[in-house]
């Protein structure tokens, strides 16, 4: 299928590892330009190169935190310099570990400027271009945890919650403008935080890592395993092409059957 992506501009947050980079990878070989932004300068500007050597498209890396109002005028700046985007991923994010009792008004904030207000602030500044340039594609990477809690990150569950429902009333504003907007909730990814923390969890217990995440895939996911970040990836690309071109307003999981309901 041909995707009609070739030549569009895309800015992906938190484009530098996991899922992000994924995605970013996905567009870029559809022939997408890429302005990718993460925190570690030195690991973006990594990627970004890699991406340059491996698809020939332009990529431009930009070191800025989304969460504040200097990272998004800091994305919004580097687009400018590509005439304007096609497309947005609001993909930055982290998850939380607290009690609702003991956490302070200042994780909260947080999470809430990094969830959610960063997908705010870099709507106001991109989709009036996009409007300009006869239409566009904004995509949120939520989580299942929007819809089906994890206990131990009550934080991250309700910014995720809402980062979804922005979601839904940005597609309602922004249809007329040939601007489709779109919320994907993934559940088990395999990324190197995992990794790192299954590491950490399991040190000195004779447990081993692979098997404390196997054991998490097994006990919450029918099929049985992670994801590999390119199967969630390949589902973004899709969204952005115009061949998903009914696609509005929507909240699509991707989680190998964890979500216990049906939606
Ligand atoms: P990773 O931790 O692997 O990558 C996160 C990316 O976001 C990195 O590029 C990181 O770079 C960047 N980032 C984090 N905070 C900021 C910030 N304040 N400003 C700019 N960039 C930032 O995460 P995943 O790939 O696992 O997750 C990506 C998204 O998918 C997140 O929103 C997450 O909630 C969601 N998700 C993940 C799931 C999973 O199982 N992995 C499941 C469901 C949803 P740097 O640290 O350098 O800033």
């Amino acid at each position: 299928m041909d995707l009609q992506l070739k030549d569009k501009v895309a800015v992906v947050t938190g484009g530098s590892v996991g899922i992000g980079l994924a995605i970013a990878r996905g567009l870029a070989a559809e022939g997408v330009h890429v302005v990718l932004c993460a925190r570690d300068g030195a690991r973006l500007a990594a990627v970004t190169a890699q991406i340059k050597t491996d698809f020939g498209v332009r990529a431009e890396a930009v070191t800025a935190d989304v969460a504040t109002v200097a990272g998004t005028e800091a994305v919004a700046a580097a687009v400018a310099g590509f005439g304007g985007a096609d497309i947005l991923i609001n993909n930055a994010g982290t998850g939380s570990e607290e009690t609702i009792l003991d956490a302070p008004d200042e994780r909260w904030n947080a999470y809430w400027e990094l969830h959610v207000m960063a997908a705010v602030r870099l709507a106001r500044a991109l989709a009036p271009g996009m409007k300009t340039r006869g239409g566009g594609v904004i995509l949120h990477n939520a989580s299942i945890c929007a819809t089906q809690p994890l206990g131990y990150e009550p934080i991250y569950n309700v910014t995720k919650a809402a980062l979804v429902m922005f979601s839904k009333c940005l597609a309602n504003e922004l249809i007329g403008d040939g601007i489709r907007v779109n919320a994907v909730n993934p559940g088990l990814v395999m990324t190197p935080d995992w990794q790192k923390t299954a590491k950490l969890l399991t040190e000195g217990t004779g447990q081993g890592w692979e098997q404390y995440l196997q054991k998490i895939a097994d006990d919450n996911a029918p099929i049985g395993r992670f994801a590999d970040p390119a199967e969630i990836a390949n589902l973004f690309v899709f969204l952005c092409s115009p061949k998903a071109s009914y696609c509005v307003g929507s909240t699509y999981y991707i989680d190998g059957g964890w979500l216990n309901v049906i939606k």
